[in-house]
């Protein structure tokens, strides 16, 4: 049995993955603020899938951790996760001893994408586009992540595609991130709401001005990844999770006529045919959790293979 968990922002999501790679059991808690609560968090997580009846007599292997921040490749340590209250932390060297197996770390965004191939089934390219406080992507190619030299490989919510755009968090204009990240969006719209991106999408439908330009912004951010994404990486499909995907087919839409507005021009584009390639990913499905539950088994892998020679 292979553990995978999604440490986020607000609650962490575990899972039990068989050897078949069907999801036998799965727990969601709150997630800890700060590092010792988000490690409290994460051995809580591992011993409450333990006690589920479908764990009773199965042999834990390894434990893969999906966390926002930036991870180096190869190592387990968890640097800038903002939302978590961690500046930086060696996460895999502070819960390996308590769980006693392999443990893998990785970033989120990445594991929400292998997760979502696996899902997916099949071998084509996918690119995964994460909509929620921020925006990041990540690319599978024939089931293996591409992580880049530096573990940086997706971090496209911060291209800028309008010089005169808002400012960035990270200091420049116009990011994408800066017009479709849900927290910069918040922040424009600057009401108070449990859910600020849906409240935009209602009051754009009842004709608010201001309302219909946020919504128009968030849309062509989305768009600009998607083409980003098609255009370097050529990925078949673009599955997109997070948060904001709730809105499902209102955000959909906005999306295909932003992606129809730019191809309306342009033959080139039209060829791409991107509207058609673009997925959303079933809500509630445990992308992340998942697949860091396989990258969790790769170090279960790699450790047989040297003891074995
Ligand atoms: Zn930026």
């Amino acid at each position: 049995m292979r553990l995978g968990l999604d440490v986020g922002g607000t609650k962490t999501d575990a899972v039990a993955v068989a050897p078949d790679g069907a999801i036998v059991a799965r727990t969601r808690l709150a997630t800890g603020w700060g590092p010792d609560a988000v490690v409290q968090t994460i051995l809580a997580a591992v011993s409450g899938l333990c006690a589920d009846p479908a764990l009773a007599t199965a042999d834990i292997r390894s434990v893969g951790i999906g966390i926002p921040g930036r991870i180096e490749p190869g190592s387990g340590r968890v640097e800038h996760a903002v939302n978590l209250g961690v500046e930086t932390l060696d996460l895999a060297a502070a819960v390996a001893p308590a769980l006693g197996v392999p443990v893998r770390v990785e970033n989120d965004v990445k594991a929400a994408a292998l997760g979502a191939a696996s899902l997916r089934g099949g071998t084509q390219s996918m690119g995964y586009l994460n909509l929620g406080t921020g925006m990041a992507a990540a690319v599978v190619t024939d089931g293996v992540l591409w992580r880049g030299a530096r573990g940086g490989a997706g971090e496209i919510g911060h291209l800028s595609i309008d010089p005169a755009g808002p400012v960035c968090r990270c200091g420049q204009r116009g990011c994408i991130e800066a017009l479709a990240g849900g927290g910069a969006v918040s922040a424009r719209w600057g009401k108070p709401g449990a859910l600020p991106i849906r409240d935009i999408f209602d009051a754009a439908d009842a004709g608010d001005a201001a309302a219909v330009r946020l919504r128009t912004d968030l849309a062509r951010g989305v768009a600009a990844a998607i083409r980003v994404l098609v255009l370097t990486a050529d990925v078949d499909t673009v599955v997109l999770g997070g948060g904001i995907t709730a809105l499902g087919t209102r955000l959909e839409a906005q999306v295909a006529a932003q992606l129809e507005t730019s191809a309306h021009e342009s033959a080139f584009l039209r060829s791409l045919q991107l509207v058609d390639r673009v997925e959303i990913l079933p809500v509630g499905a445990p992308a992340a959790a998942l697949g860091a539950a396989l990258i969790g088994a790769e170090a279960a892998d790699e450790r047989e293979v040297l003891s074995h020679g």
